[in-house]
């Protein structure tokens, strides 16, 4: 496998995570109910940590959601970004609440005499501040400024990063999000190559589901296995866990995280005799609910791959590449381990079998038991 060279960055620290350097990608999501609905964004950022999310932004839009951050902070434990838009002010708010991290838009916030009570407040906390720019609310462009939208977005962020740095701030983290794949990608190479600031990397509005894992696994897998990128959010018109669930997927494709075994199956035809479908999503379903804590590791601590198999035709040659795998008949299916047919199991047994063998090679990785 190529390896992939990671963009040198500056460190800096969102509450106890860390992003940039050598540190994982960190998974982001946001908080889709008001922030001062506490009760409603406590239980969506539980559920959020519990699907593996690392960094969770709240919207601050007027002075309820800047204040509800402390309650949110007294009962939660995952690293809170205050989303700050139109009102610098509501950014001392959040920060004051105990924000782990302000993001700022240049569209709306710009001038430097607003910018610079954040930076102060934000410097005094020891919290960074994110860059973030969306193609959907550039500032107004100047005549003799670039036209290309990745340009703009770029001249854009490097303008307000020079500013920080003028204010002798450097907790910096940049994103240059577009709704579209070619400008995202053009603005996040660009900005890369003019500043050693951590990415957080990101399509905007990318729409339901389906269009939305695609356009985000395009855009931002292309940037990551060219090493750019140090924390993701996949943005989607669905429940923030799926954006969670999404981005996992996107970081065990590309290999630069591991969150459990690898499921290899086929999409089944007509020769399959048994239900393929039920089998792989129990499957699916019972590993994520299996504790590896393996996220933080590289692929060099390669997770298992187990391969369920359809059919005979490639069944057999798929699951004996695997480390674990299983070739179905009719009602039965044929155990492979390391390569080795062990023995037969009926279809209704085949996912405690798997399971089984699964917690058996993963003894000494895993740290809890199988649900
Ligand atoms: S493994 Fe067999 S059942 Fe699965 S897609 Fe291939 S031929 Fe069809």
């Amino acid at each position: 496998m190529i390896k992939i060279v990671r963009r040198k960055t500056r460190v800096i620290k969102i509450g106890r995570v860390a992003i940039g350097g050598d540190n994982p990608v960190a998974i982001q999501s946001m908080v889709k109910c008001k922030t001062s609905q506490v009760a409603g964004a406590v239980k969506q950022i539980k559920e959020l940590a519990s699907a593996g999310c690392e960094i969770v932004r709240v919207a601050v839009k007027d002075s309820d959601d800047a204040r509800a951050i402390q309650k949110i902070k007294e009962r939660t434990a995952l690293p809170l970004v205050a989303d700050i838009h139109f009102n610098w002010r509501l950014g001392l708010e959040a920060i004051e609440a105990g924000a782990d991290k302000i993001r700022l838009n240049p569209g709306n916030i710009y001038k430097r005499n607003e910018i610079l009570p954040v930076v102060e407040a934000a410097r005094k906390k020891r919290i960074p501040i994110r860059v973030g720019l969306n193609s959907g609310s550039l500032p107004p462009r100047k005549s003799s400024g670039p036209k290309e939208i990745s340009d703009r977005m770029v001249e854009a962020a490097m303008g307000y990063i020079r500013l920080l740095e003028e204010f002798d701030f450097f907790d910096i983290c940049v994103s240059v999000k577009a709704s579209n794949i070619p400008d995202t990608l053009a603005a996040y190479r660009k900005i890369a190559a003019r500043c050693g600031y951590p990415l957080h990397l990101g399509v905007t509005a990318t729409g339901t589901p389906h269009a939305g894992i695609v356009k985000s696994a395009i855009a931002i897998g292309a940037l990551l296995l060219d090493g750019i990128g140090d924390t993701i959010r996949i943005s989607l018109t669905e429940k923030p866990q799926e954006e969670v669930k999404a981005a996992k997927c996107i970081l065990e494709a590309v290999g630069i995280r591991s969150f459990g075994p690898e499921i290899i199956s086929c999409p089944t035809c007509g020769r399959c005799e048994v239900d393929l479908v039920k089998i792989v999503t129990e499957l699916e379903r019972r590993l994520s609910t299996m504790d590896y804590r393996l996220g933080n590791r590289r692929l060099s601590a390669r997770q298992p791959q187990v391969a369920v198999m359809g059919c005979v035709v490639n069944g057999p040659g798929e699951a004996a590449q695997a480390d674990l795998g299983i070739a179905f008949g009719k009602d039965s299916g044929l155990l492979f381990k390391k390569g080795k047919p062990v023995r037969k199991v009926s279809s209704a047994h085949a996912c405690g079998a798997l399971l089984k063998e699964i917690t058996s090679i993963c003894s000494g990785r895993k740290h809890s038991s199988l649900p």
